[in-house]
């Protein structure tokens, strides 16, 4: 219940943040008690335990996205540090585009915004339509030979709209150019499948669905996390 009025409490911004169930508090209790030592760190028998914990995380978030490969997530503090992680590590230069579109969350916005900053890079938006929508025509038209990333929201947290990643990411694939997609409102509520949605790149956090804050993934072929110098 409400402490504050004592009535019973019916929480409904899980898309926010959602509360997390006693079964994800009991697994993080379990962990930190019997678990807890420097995974990949130690050789004796508890840091094992941590290691073996970390990566079946991995490989269960992989084959959540469909995949089979653990080395496809990188385990990030969330959506914003995976973005984060793929704008400031992503080679960009003067002759750069980057386009995103007006719908984006300030989690795929600022990164870019400062990687452009910082490169010289020039960003571009993709117009959003009276409807909600994108506006695929001027898509086409704004992407070209420089476009190196095309940025976007999978699910936008604002409007609810479901934007064509696989249309975009084809598209983009054509021009050369890498698929950035922020699956914040996507993972848990679409079926996600790595390998099919066209993402090159793919960040997502924890806490949208019922896991730990502070905890999330940037996922993607390994020849696509590759390209970005930590
Ligand atoms: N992108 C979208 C579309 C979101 O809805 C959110 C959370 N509201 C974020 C990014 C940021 O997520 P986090 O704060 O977990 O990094």
């Amino acid at each position: 219940g409400s402490r504050a009025t004592g009535a019973p409490l019916v929480y409904l911004d899980s898309a926010a943040t959602a509360q997390k169930p006693l079964a994800v508090l009991e697994a993080g209790r379990r962990f930190e008690t019997e678990c807890n030592a420097s995974a990949h760190r130690g050789l004796y028998g508890l840091a094992a335990r941590a290691t073996e914990a970390y990566e079946g995380c991995r490989a269960r978030v992989a084959a959540f996205l469909g995949s089979s490969s653990p080395e496809s997530v990188a385990i990030t503090r969330g959506t914003t540090s995976a973005l984060n992680l793929a704008a400031q590590g992503l080679a960009l230069g003067p002759d750069a585009e980057i386009l995103l579109t007006e719908m984006e969350h300030h989690s795929n916005l600022v990164p870019w915004l400062l990687a452009a900053r910082r490169t010289g890079a020039r960003l571009r938006h993709i117009p959003v339509l009276a409807g909600g929508t994108l506006d695929l025509e001027a898509f086409e038209r704004l992407l070209g030979p420089k476009t190196r990333v095309v940025a976007l929201a999978w699910v936008s947290n604002v409007l609810g709209t479901i934007n064509p990643v696989e249309r975009i990411a084809e598209a983009a694939h054509a021009r050369g150019a890498l698929v950035v997609v922020d699956a914040a409102q996507a993972v848990g509520r679409l079926p996600v499948r790595l390998a099919e949605c066209g993402a090159d790149l793919l960040a997502f956090s924890a806490h949208k669905c019922c896991g730990p804050m502070g905890l999330g993934f940037l996922a993607g072929a390994r020849q696509a996390l590759e390209r970005i110098e930590p």
